[in-house]
């Protein structure tokens, strides 16, 4: 599914470089639930938006679906990502005054309007949120909200999603069913990459890469023991 391979991503501020991404290589197959973990400033915002098809690495190449993306213009990579990628933000990033349904439907721009409707109801009953259909966002509570958005984001049948601190703006038992609803997906076959810094989040997947100053220094497989162990380390830690 992603082929990264030593990626960097470069910024210049005044007189000195930013490496926001410092040789990053990661691959991850179809149907797999990967977190990427870190501090604030790690990369993982960064990483995010060069896997999702939003910028392109300084350096390095990626391929998708075994597609290179490197050399591709912005309206083919719009296209890759419209196809193939659903985003679910912190903020959410929901246009205020437009119905939830109508909020969903939004990427399928192209559609016929009774089939627009349909497959935005569809995407809002995945979520348990068909009965907010005709709600506008401020209308809705926050975990109300990201299921909109998860709604919008799956509503193309998309092979991955990527979540960027999905669970930042919920409480954690709201945070809790957003999990759910990314791991009921990942069950029937969606790749999932999720991005958070809290670790009680992030152990819930089933491969969990640590980044630190732009690189990744740890990826690996969970088991049940290894859970538990990071877990009771963030807790002595913090
Ligand atoms: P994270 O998501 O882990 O908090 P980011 O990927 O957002 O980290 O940022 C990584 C590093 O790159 C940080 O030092 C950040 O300040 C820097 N950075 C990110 N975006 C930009 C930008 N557009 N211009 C300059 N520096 C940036
Ligand atoms: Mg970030």
């Amino acid at each position: 599914m992603i082929e990264a391979d030593e990626l960097f991503k470069l910024y210049r501020m005044g007189d000195s470089i930013v490496r926001a991404l410092d040789g990053v290589s990661l691959h991850v197959q179809a149907g797999e639930f990967v977190s990427i973990t870190g501090a604030s400033g790690s990369g993982k915002s960064t990483l995010m938006h060069i896997l999702g098809c939003l910028d392109r690495p300084t350096r390095g190449a990626y391929r998708l679906r075994g597609q290179l993306l490197n050399n591709m213009g912005d309206s083919q990579l719009a296209s890759v990502r419209n196809k193939h990628i659903g985003f679910v933000f912190q903020t959410f990033n929901l246009i205020q005054r437009t119905l939830a349904v109508d909020n969903v439907a939004v990427p399928l721009v192209y559609g016929r309007m009774s089939e627009t409707r349909r497959a935005a109801m569809a995407a809002l009953d995945k979520v348990g949120l068909a009965h907010r259909a005709k709600h506008r966002p401020n209308e809705l509570s926050g975990g109300e909200r990201q299921r909109v958005a998860i709604a919008r984001a799956i509503v193309n049948n998309p092979s991955l999603i990527l979540a960027d601190e999905p669970t930042g703006n919920l409480d954690t038992r709201t945070g809790e069913q957003i999990m759910e609803i990314f791991r009921s997906l990942n069950a029937t076959g969606t790749t999932i990459i999720l991005v958070t810094h809290e670790m009680d989040v992030a152990v819930q997947a089933r491969r969990i890469v640590r980044m630190r100053d732009g690189k990744i220094v740890t990826d690996e497989m969970l088991d049940e023991a290894r859970r538990a162990a990071l877990l009771s380390e963030t807790v002595s830690v913090g």
